[in-house]
């Protein structure tokens, strides 16, 4: 089956493009190959699409999927939509803001669910961190987002890119960038190089952690203060009194002269643990 053309579409409906929706359109065929193929989606598959646009993606989505359910915030779309993806009985639309639509109602008891999406900028990380903080059901989150969010989700420790959003990421999924995708791919172009990357949900998080919200209240506080020691950090949260910061840093064997961003995944556990054992 021949593929959707963005330009043809756009120019067909008459489209007007709305920048505040994030709206870059991919007509770049090979950037939607590599986006299909490396989300891996077989019959088995349910598949959610953020922001399918005049449904260039959706349609691939749809020919390898069990089911595609796209989430499109934009009125103006949705009888394109309908219209140009008539054909498929496994389409599903629903107009709402993917940042309140609820998740767990749109997958019911499937059991395969992957997100597939060329995510509006400017609402990227928010999506991201909705979906990955309210544990909803899925396996993997295929995604064209900018580059410099890729770069920040994929960082090392000891890096200018490594913060409170590659220490949430790499908390629950595995990550694999793709490939970079340059503005000429899209219409309107946009003014930032964009990067497929893959996020692979793990079994059970990276770290055993005895409380997530004080784990992630020490990451957080890290990065915020991120050229003050960790002694500073944890002592801007008033969660131990003096006598006890030696005996934190001791027990999980970190240096309170380190910085936050030099820390791993693993040593922010012990630090929160060990932090944790003290106050309870
Ligand atoms: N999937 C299409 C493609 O690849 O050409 C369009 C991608 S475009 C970058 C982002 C899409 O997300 C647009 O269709 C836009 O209207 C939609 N969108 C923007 N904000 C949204 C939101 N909060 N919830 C759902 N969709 C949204």
């Amino acid at each position: 089956m021949e593929k959707l053309n963005t330009k043809d579409l756009v120019k067909k409906y008459n489209f007007k493009f709305t920048k505040s929706l994030g709206q870059n359109f991919l007509i770049d065929d090979t950037v939607l190959d590599d986006i299909v193929e490396s989300a891996e989606v077989s019959k088995e598959d349910f598949v959610i699409e953020i922001g399918p646009g005049v449904g260039t993606l959706t349609k691939e989505l749809l020919m390898k999927a069990k089911k595609v359910c796209a989430v499109e915030l934009d009125s103006e779309l949705i009888p394109i939509l309908k219209n140009e993806l008539a054909s498929f009985e496994n389409f599903q639309i629903i107009h709402k803001d993917a940042l309140k639509v609820d998740f767990n109602e749109i997958i019911g008891d499937e059991k395969s669910v992957k997100v597939v999406a060329n995510l509006p900028y400017y609402v990227t990380t928010p999506i991201i961190v909705r979906i990955l903080n309210e544990n909803y059901k899925f396996k993997s989150l295929t995604i064209m987002i900018q580059k410099e969010v890729a770069e920040r989700i994929d960082a090392e420790p000891n890096c200018k890119e490594y913060g409170s959003l590659s220490v949430l990421v790499q908390y629950y999924c595995d990550t694999k960038i793709i490939r970079t995708v340059s503005p000429s791919s899209f219409i309107p172009q946009p003014k930032v190089d964009s990067i497929v990357i893959r996020l692979d949900k793990l079994n059970k998080p990276r770290v055993d952690v005895k409380d997530k919200e004080l784990f992630f209240k020490i990451v957080r506080q890290s990065f915020n203060m991120r050229r003050k020691t960790l002694r500073n950090v944890v002592k801007s949260l008033n969660l131990l009194v003096d006598s006890n910061m030696e005996k934190a840093f001791n027990n999980s064997n970190i240096d309170l002269k380190r910085r936050g961003e030099t820390l791993s995944l693993q040593e922010f556990a012990n630090l929160s643990n060990s932090i944790y054992e003290i106050i309870n």
